[in-house]
């Protein structure tokens, strides 16, 4: 790739499609669900959801209803998971969609009936239990009212329970006791649900770390975001750990910028709002043009709430960002090279040479690697390729 000449976000879908290609593979012959909310996690929602279908997707996955409608817009006729809807939500174009939507109480069921009526067509409705993550879904108490909720309702010809699901708390670390007692709460209420005849077509639990930590937990669908995007889900567990080994997951997203100017700056220059860096010896700094409003964190310098720097690669080097982030530009300390204006600067990428990686910046920014590429949906272009 030629040095870019403004800020980009470049997306290789061949590594999408190759991730999830790899992912179907490991869970095999579970099924598999792409998670392409929040904008494909920075990625590109739409433009993910066909890569991943190309691949081999059976199922996708969005948060809300705009995002599940988005994708049917865009031609997608398949399977779709919709998990998060407002209370009181009109859900009859979701139903109408037949996008697969979600429940977590008897009042959610009320609401899926009344969109199938409006909608004239039996809703496809899936039911969360709440293992542990204390987050969505029915608490164990209330799980045998929501089961009947949704009998009722299958036995008015108003739905089809097409599902039942949960979601870990702590998949990313296999020894968490939180894993076995949320597996366990699992396999119960679906067999409360199934002794009160319920025949859901898809049961599923696991995420990312979970497809790759916990064969255990993949039932009949693992529900895949951020390894789709080539991100290990689960970076702290040693190799031997990873059951079949860590898979060959290829980072998706580049971040990439020229370089706007270098100048030299002499002992006790500060940089940037505030001079939280002050140079210490005669040095040069680079302008790299992303900032706070292209989302790049603004704390990613060391000393403005982080122990560590994030890097930037400029000519086959590591560079550490200096002096706070601005909304449209950042510092870096080139230490003495002048590389031409219009250089290429990459912030982060597949990692190859030693390139930085999102997880670098995660840890630089006191966050997960999640954050880093979802939140790169400001102004810079975004590529796919
Ligand atoms: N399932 C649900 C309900 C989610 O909210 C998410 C994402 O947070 C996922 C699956 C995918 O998780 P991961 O990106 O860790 O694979």
């Amino acid at each position: 790739m030629s040095a870019p000449s403004r800020p980009e976000v470049v997306v290789d879908l061949a590594a999408v499609r190759r991730n999830v290609r790899t992912l179907r593979a490991r869970v095999a012959p579970s099924a598999m669900m792409t998670v392409v909310k929040a904008d494909g996690y920075g990625h590109g929602m739409v433009e993910v959801a066909r890569a991943a279908r190309a691949a081999g997707a059976d199922w996708l996955g969005v948060a809300t209803p705009a995002e599940a409608l988005a994708l049917r817009a865009a031609g997608d006729t398949g399977r779709v998971l919709c998990w998060l809807t407002m209370p009181g939500e009109d859900l009859a174009a979701l139903v109408a969609a037949g996008v697969d939507v979600t429940a977590y109480s008897p009042a959610d069921v009320d609401l899926v009936v009344a969109a199938a009526q409006a909608a004239d067509v039996p809703a496809r409705l899936q039911l969360k239990i709440d293992t542990g993550l204390h987050r969505g879904g029915a608490l164990a108490e209330d799980w045998p009212a929501l089961v009947r909720a949704a009998l009722v309702g299958e036995a008015a010809g108003a739905l089809r329970v097409t599902g039942i699901w949960s979601h870990l708390a702590a998949s990313e670390d296999s020894a968490h006791p939180a894993n076995d007692a949320q597996e366990a709460a699992f396999v119960e209420a679906l067999a409360h649900a199934e002794e009160a005849g319920l025949r859901p077509e898809v049961r599923h639990l696991a995420n990312s770390a979970a497809a790759l930590l916990r064969p255990s937990a993949h039932f009949d669908l693992v529900r895949c975001g951020i390894a789709t995007y080539g991100i290990d889900p689960a970076p702290d567990v040693a190799e031997g750990d990873v059951p079949g080994g860590r898979p060959d997951l290829v980072p998706a997203m580049t971040v990439r910028a020229p370089l706007v100017l270098t100048k030299r700056l002499q002992p006790g220059d500060g940089v940037s709002y505030g001079h939280t860096w002050v140079a210490d010896r005669p040095t040069t700094v680079g302008l790299v043009p992303l900032g706070y409003g292209d989302g790049v964190p603004r704390h990613a310098a060391a000393g403005v709430g982080s122990p560590d720097a994030a890097e930037v690669w400029v000519d086959g080097r590591r560079r550490p960002v200096r002096g706070r982030v601005c909304m449209d530009q950042l510092v870096v300390d080139l230490d003495g090279d002048e590389p031409e204006a219009g250089a290429e600067v990459e912030l982060f990428g597949t990692g190859e040479r030693g390139a930085p990686t999102a997880l670098d910046w995660a840890r630089a920014c006191g966050t997960i690697d999640y954050e880093i590429v979802t939140r790169l949906r400001g102004r810079a272009l975004r590529r796919h390729v």
